[in-house]
């Protein structure tokens, strides 16, 4: 469901165990399911939409966005330790609420980047929680910069061809992600 803090663990990415073996690349079935996964998250936003925007995405998912230029260089290598990510540009924290014990998720970027950098930061530090890492490893690494650089090309694809005007039809959506599924799906003709 949108907007509230549970919102990334609700999606139907299948589980891939979370394994942390040092692989240096990723099978071509993961790399499919991280494509599926970039496209329903985003087909639950106007995401070809002018006024899109993929902070406002990423909050409404119960996640906080903050500055490195916000902490002290203390704070920022404390955070490094306990994040999700390998990746030093980004920091990707899950942690209980001491108070109430509730699961808070908090992403923080190097803010000494572009706009453009800053959302492949964002958005990789996003697939750690939409991917469901557990714990910093390559794999990780190579999913979560998978997941970054689908989205960012959606996005802007999605924008410049006017994709908006098709997803915005009755079903549209739908048939958009059945379409991509079922390509998917097919074997290899020889
Ligand atoms: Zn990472």
């Amino acid at each position: 469901m949108k907007g509230t803090t549970d919102a990334a663990q609700d999606n139907d990415m299948p589980d891939d165990g979370n394994s942390c073996s040092e692989q240096y690349t990723l099978p071509p079935w993961r790399m499919n399911q991280i494509i599926v996964e970039v496209l329903s998250v985003l087909c639950e936003e106007d995401f070809c939409d002018a006024g899109f925007d993929y902070k406002q995405m990423v909050a409404s998912q119960g996640i906080k966005i903050k500055r490195f230029s916000a902490f002290s260089p203390e704070n920022i290598r404390e955070f490094r330790k306990a994040s999700l990510s390998l990746w030093t540009e980004g920091v990707c924290l899950v942690f209980p609420d001491v108070d109430t014990g509730a699961t808070c998720r908090m992403i923080a970027y190097n803010d000494e980047h572009t706009a453009a950098e800053i959302m492949q930061i964002i958005l990789h530090e996003f697939a750690h929680i939409r991917l469901r890492h557990t714990q910093q490893c390559i794999n990780g690494e190579l999913e979560a910069s998978c997941f970054a650089v689908a989205m960012t090309l959606m996005i802007m694809l999605g924008r410049q061809l006017q994709l908006g005007r098709f997803l915005r039809r009755k079903e549209g959506k739908a048939l958009f992600l059945q379409g991509i599924k079922s390509a998917m799906s097919q074997k290899e003709v020889v």
